[in-house]
């Protein structure tokens, strides 16, 4: 049947650590396609919620749903072939490849089969076309050849994106995707979301506010590991328990 407007579904999602509750009875619906960003406080549970989905943590109670599957008991390897992947969990940067030799590497972890020892030159020339296109998308263009442990932090974080992106998710979980970063490189950052969009969906926990308002459709206001606040930027930003949230820490 046609795919459900939800790309994933929580329902009752809660997780305890020895007696304290870090969520509670969370029911996060992101649609797909969208940019949805998870906010909250620091320790509202943005992180722990985060490896719930992500199969880190097993949860207490509740149940999540990719695509309406059922994905509460899947293991973390499970969830990435599923097309749910993280930023930083599964690609590495190696430092001492170059840009385009790390997002070469990525592929090859993605498919392994096709990089048996009798490997057509064929795939390998496809391979590394794609890994171009994948190099550019992130505007990492001019920086092909150059060794990881050279780039800025920000462009290093870019080629995380991109390595990330070379497993093609479906759903891409981007931890504070700005974190650490100068004026400059956020703008590059925003620039990169909105560029790899297109096909997929974008859970985010970012801290940046202007990045969360210049990106999302969709914000979760989290605190003490319950939804406080949900909808567009417009109507959560104007929530008074919001602002009392932000201010009262
Ligand atoms: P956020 O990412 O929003 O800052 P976290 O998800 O990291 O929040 O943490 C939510 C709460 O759960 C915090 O109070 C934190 O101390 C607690 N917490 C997180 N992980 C653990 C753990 N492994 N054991 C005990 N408490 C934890």
């Amino acid at each position: 049947g046609a795919l459900s407007d939800l790309v994933l579904e929580t329902a009752g999602l809660t997780k305890e650590f020895r007696g304290f509750i870090a969520v509670k009875d969370v029911n996060l619906k992101v649609r797909r396609g969208s940019i949805h960003a998870l906010i909250g406080p620091n320790g509202a549970g943005k992180t722990t919620v985060f490896n719930l989905l992500t199969k880190f943590l097993q949860p207490s109670g509740g149940t999540v749903k990719f695509n309406e599957r059922d994905i509460t008991r899947a293991k973390p390897a499970d969830i990435a072939r599923m097309g749910v992947v993280r930023s930083f969990q599964i690609s590495a940067v190696f430092p001492h490849l170059t840009v385009l030799e790390n997002v070469r590497v990525a592929l090859q972890a993605r498919s392994p089969k096709v990089f048996h020892f009798w490997r057509s030159v064929r795939e390998l020339d496809h391979l590394d076309g794609r890994a171009k296109e994948l190099v550019e998308d992130v505007g990492l263009g001019p920086f092909l050849h150059t060794p990881a442990v050279e780039l800025s932090y920000g462009r290093k974080r870019a080629l995380e994106i991109a390595t990330t992106l070379a497993l093609d998710p479906e759903l891409m979980l981007l931890d504070e995707p700005t974190q650490g970063m100068g004026h400059e490189d956020v703008g590059r950052i925003i620039e990169l979301i909105r560029r790899i969009r297109t096909g997929r969906t974008i859970l985010m926990v970012e801290h940046n506010m202007s990045v969360v308002s210049g990106l999302s459709d969709t914000i979760t206001v989290l605190q003490r590991g319950q939804i406080l606040a949900e909808g567009p930027y417009e109507t959560v930003s104007k929530n008074p328990a919001v602002i009392e949230a932000y201010m009262g820490t």
